[in-house]
């Protein structure tokens, strides 16, 4: 039995049932504050682990929007859940080579992801989106909401987690229902902060376009999929995005938006074909690998279609450019 079991089953004994927002926070925290998740020896691999060209795409996206909004020198980069900080390597390199010379602030809660994102050139860390200086921001979050706690009910009636002969069970099953007041909050965070002060944001993440049923909570542990009330804390879990209520919050909040756009679509129109067809040219013994790359990020069968990009920005501010 994980620690974390142990702590979640005396809970139970003692206060009842869990709800799934419960224990997806409880095992997320534990799962990201214990270790370095990604990569082929980890459990799963991001976006920006796949290539340099992903976080070279958000990079040109964000400096050319920072440009468009007359190149404010007060702007910031920010990033949300940077994992091992190589999106932020990677899109910084290409907006200080487009003359943006702004500070850098991380939002991570893990002590060990942020010891990896030391390797940002002046990354200065917060605990939370609040924490941000109020100041125009240029923020990314790739597969960060997917990761925040989810609730889900069944015919009305919240899903709890319960113990049950000998191990943890959800307490109902059937048509579920997933609610996610802490995207939510995240979200609003982020659009009240543009609004207030200024800048544009890209969500990144895997999810649908339109709000439906269904349970989307899953649980990878060495690039597979594992029942998600295995080993608490142990394994990454995370649900499907609904983009229709990231789009409304946002709205709510006062921001503008782009049109939801799936990630492949995204990534060509920014340009990804002709940044893979350079690569390919000053690295030729790298050519293999840089098509697979591509096809990863950008086809139908791999990350193409599942991942969308939403834009979020201050009225006041262009908005970012790769979306129809
Ligand atoms: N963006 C990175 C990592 C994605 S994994 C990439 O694309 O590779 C999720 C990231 O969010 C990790 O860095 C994790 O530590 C962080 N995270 C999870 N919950 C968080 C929270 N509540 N507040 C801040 N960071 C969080």
């Amino acid at each position: 039995m994980t620690p974390l079991e142990r702590a979640l089953r005396e809970r139970i004994a003692a206060e009842g049932p869990i709800t799934v927002e419960t224990f997806m926070e409880a095992c997320n925290a534990y799962y990201y504050a214990t270790r370095d998740p990604f990569g082929t020896a980890g459990d799963f691999t991001t976006a920006p682990e796949i290539s340099q060209m992903f976080g070279e795409m958000i990079g040109a996206a964000l400096a050319d929007c920072w440009s468009r909004a007359g190149s404010p020198p007060e702007a910031a980069y920010a990033e949300l859940g940077p994992g091992r900080g190589t999106l932020a390597t990677d899109a910084l390199r290409v907006m200080r080579s487009a003359g943006f010379a702004g500070a850098v602030h991380l939002v991570e809660t893990s002590p060990i992801l942020r010891e990896a994102q030391e390797a940002v050139p002046g990354a200065r860390w917060h605990e939370s989106i609040d924490d941000l200086p109020g100041r125009p921001l240029l923020l990314v979050a790739n597969e960060f909401l997917d990761a925040l706690p989810i609730n889900q009910f069944v015919n009305g009636t919240e899903r709890r987690i319960t113990v049950a002969a000998g191990g943890l069970a959800f307490d109902r099953d059937g048509e579920t229902v997933e609610l996610s007041p802490a995207r939510e909050q995240a979200v609003r965070a982020v659009a009240n902060h543009l609004v207030k002060h200024g800048g544009a944001a890209l969500f990144i993440d895997y999810g649908h376009l339109r709000s439906g049923r269904g349970d989307t909570l899953q649980a990878v542990r060495g690039h597979r999929f594992a029942p998600v009330l295995a080993d608490p804390g142990e394994q990454d879990l995370t649900s499907h995005v609904d983009f229709e209520v990231v789009e409304r919050t946002a709205l709510e909040a006062g921001a503008a938006v782009t049109p939801l756009t799936k990630q492949g679509e995204w990534l060509k129109r920014l340009g990804i074909d002709a940044r893979a067809a350079a690569l390919s040219r000053s690295n030729p013994e790298r050519v293999d690998a840089v098509q697979a790359a591509l096809h990863r990020l950008t086809a139908r069968d791999a990350m193409g279609e599942l991942f969308k990009v939403i834009g979020i920005h201050s009225p006041d501010w262009p908005g970012p450019a790769g979306f129809a």
